[in-house]
This record gives structure tokens, C-alpha cells and sequence, in this order.
């Protein structure tokens, strides 16, 4: 396919060429039912099949060991900012936050409404170039979790390791980087990712929990926002976002052929080797936003000189096929996005680009 776009769309984002071509052949008619998988119900199982393969894939591919639920919800990470304290902040108990940027905010904010928050670290005052060290975190005994934000998608940062928070269940926003690099999920009371960025289509948010802590639900809690009634039904509570899920399965097969996690690891460091390596080689003309030991795997943020050559950057990356480098504009200069679908031919195209720039523009 030639006129496929460079795309470093931040989310949604690149989905892999083979994928959209698959859905592509199975969109108005899935698997001889005289029906496109859209148009069948979720209780048939046709759906089923669908929906369970997709579950057990993200098990397999994530290493989700046993006491773990793994759900399907919609509503998008933002919800879950919200689901997170109204499930699990009970009277008495304090959510603690890392503050490492933008969502992280986000999610703060949104707790404030349900109960007491404490900031066990920030990385603010360092306007978030940097993810604070493990041994900083200060967590009060009585907290009733740890949040944290793995990859910050705006600042793009992202944590190398996670801390070890003991009996306090750890949560993890990895909505821009899951599956990007193996991780080791029973270090995690929970994880969430909205799939725009590395699972697929907009429209279903996955949810990894740990059974206890939805053994004891809050009856006070809205049906639909509770954990407890997703685990219980498989998802399948009320009508599933189908087709994001069928996507998101499709997806994984994709990541799995691709050497699973650990095939996604090696892909992405060498895009993103690229790309910083560029950075570094430009003797300041690119300037890094992380700082080296924060640096993102999958959102490279950089600035130049001035806004007028950023947007002289923006345009002529647009004029010659390239998508998405605006910086988001909370925090301006440029980025480039380089989730698991997005092929290393973009990013050399790219990496060729800003040498070029530099050259006429230096
Ligand atoms: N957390 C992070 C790290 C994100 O990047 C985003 C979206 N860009 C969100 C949360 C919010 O996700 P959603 O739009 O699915 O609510």
C-alpha cells in the first residue's frame, strides 16, 4: 500500500497494516454467518469465541498469573480515574499518587472528589522532565493504594522499574505504554490502559485486577462502575464495545506473531534508539523534553530552537507525509509517537527528516 501516511499519531494511533487489512476482509461478512460481526449479538458464539480468544491472549502475552481478573470497560483511562477511589478509597484510608505529569494530574484531581490523596512523589517542580526515584516515594501506612502513571504520554517520560510498594496494592495507568516491554504483572494490585495507542481502536479499556480487590465490593457504587459486576460477568454485563474488542484480539495475534512482549521490547528500543540518538547527535539544535534516565520508549518529546522553526518543523513534516509531530499543547515543541504498530521505516523516515531540517535550517 503506498500512500500509507508516517504516522506518530499520539491516541489513536497507528494500528498494524495487517490488521486493517484482515478486518478489512472480514468487515461486511465474519466467519460465514451472512452477518458482519458488528451486526451479530454479543450473547451469540460467533461474538464469544471473540471475545474470550481476546481475553486470552492479553493473559498469555501479559503473564497475568492466576487471582487476577482480567475485564473489558468502556468509558475510556479518564473513567477509570474515577472507578479506581470509588472502588477501592474506603473511610479512613488515603490514595496515594506519584505525580510524574499530565494524566497523572488527571487522575489526582479526580480522586479529590472521592476521598483524601497524598502526593507520595513529584517530579512538578522539574515542570515533570523526570520520573521521580523509586526511593523517594513516601506512601502513609494507611493508604489504600499506590498510583502510578508508567509512561507519561505528553512529557514522555516513562518508568523504567516500578517500586515495590509491600501489602499496598500498587496501581498502574499503562494506557500508552502496556505491552511494549514484558512487565511483571503480580507486582501490580491493578493495571489499566485505554487501547487507543498500543491495543487498538478507540471504544474498550482494559482493567487487570487482582481478585481481592473486588472480594469486598462498595454496594454504593453504581452498577456499571463497580469491578465486581465486569469480573463476574465475563464483561459480557451489559452489551461490550464489539468490534474495539474483535480489533484489540486481532491486535494481539499481531503482537504474539511479533515475538510477544518481549519481540515488542526489541522493536520499539530501536526505534526509539533512533530517534534520541538522533536528538543527541544534533549538538542542541534538537533538544530532548526528559531527561536521559526518563527518556519514553514510546513518546519521544523534543524542542527547538523557537516556536517559529517548531512550526516550520510541523509544516514541512506535514508537506512531505508525516502525521502527528505537534507537541501535544500543554507543553508545546514537538513529539513523535512510536507505539508497537508503528513500523521502523516511519522512524527512519523521520530520523532522515530532522537531519535533513537541521541542515537547512541550522
Ligand atoms: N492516561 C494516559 C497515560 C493517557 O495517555 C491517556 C490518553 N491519552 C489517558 C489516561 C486518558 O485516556 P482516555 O482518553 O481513554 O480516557
Amino acid at each position: 500500500m503506498a500512500n500509507r501516511a508516517y504516522n506518530f499519531n499520539a491516541g489513536p494511533a497507528a494500528l498494524p497494516l495487517e490488521v486493517l487489512q484482515k478486518a478489512q476482509q472480514e468487515f461486511v461478512e465474519f466467519d460465514n454467518s451472512g452477518m458482519s460481526l458488528m451486526e451479530m449479538s454479543h450473547r451469540g458464539a460467533i461474538y464469544e469465541k471473540v471475545h474470550y480468544e481476546a481475553e486470552k491472549l492479553l493473559k498469555e502475552l501479559l503473564g497475568v498469573p492466576d487471582g487476577y481478573k482480567v475485564l473489558f470497560v468502556q468509558g475510556g483511562a479518564s473513567t477509570q480515574f474515577a472507578m479506581i477511589p470509588m472502588n477501592l478509597l474506603r473511610p479512613g484510608t488515603k490514595a496515594a499518587y506519584v505525580a510524574t505529569g499530565s494524566w497523572a494530574t488527571k487522575a489526582i484531581q479526580e480522586a479529590k472528589l472521592f476521598g483524601e490523596t497524598v502526593v507520595a512523589a513529584s517530579s512538578e517542580a522539574n515542570a515533570y522532565k523526570h520520573i521521580p526515584a523509586i526511593g523517594e516515594l513516601n506512601v502513609p501506612a494507611d493508604a489504600a493504594y499506590v498510583h502510578l502513571t508508567s509512561n507519561e504520554t505528553i512529557e514522555g517520560t516513562q518508568w523504567s522499574e516500578y517500586p515495590d510498594t509491600g501489602s499496598i496494592p500498587l496501581i498502574g495507568d499503562l494506557s500508552s505504554d502496556i505491552l511494549c516491554r514484558p512487565i511483571n504483572v503480580s507486582q501490580f494490585g491493578m493495571i489499566y490502559a485505554g487501547a487507543q495507542k498500543n491495543l487498538g481502536p478507540s471504544g474498550v479499556t482494559i482493567v487487570i485486577i487482582r481478585e481481592d480487590l473486588i472480594a469486598k465490593p462498595s454496594l454504593t457504587v453504581p452498577t456499571m462502575l463497580r469491578y465486581d459486576t465486569h469480573a463476574k460477568a465475563d464483561s459480557l454485563y451489559n452489551t461490550p464495545p464489539t468490534f474495539a474488542i474483535y480489533m484489540a484480539g486481532e491486535v494481539l495475534k499481531w503482537v504474539k506473531a511479533n515475538g510477544g512482549a518481549a519481540g515488542m521490547e526489541a522493536r520499539n528500543r530501536e526505534k526509539a534508539d533512533l530517534l534520541y540518538g538522533t536528538i543527541d547527535d544534533s549538538q542542541g539544535y534538537y533538544r530532548g523534553f526528559a531527561e536521559r534516565g526518563s527518556r519514553s520508549l514510546m513518546n519521544v518529546t523534543f524542542r527547538l530552537a523557537t516556536e517559529e522553526l517548531e512550526k516550520l518543523f510541523v509544516k514541512e513534516s506535514e508537506a512531505q507525509g508525516f502525521v502527528g509531530l505537534k507537541g501535544h499543547r500543554s507543553v508545546g515543541g514537538l513529539r513523535a509517537s512510536i507505539y508497537n504498530a508503528v513500523p521502523v521505516e516511519s522512524v527512519r523516515a523521520l530520523e532522515d527528516f530532522m537531519r535533513d531540517f537541521q541542515q537547512r535550517n541550522g
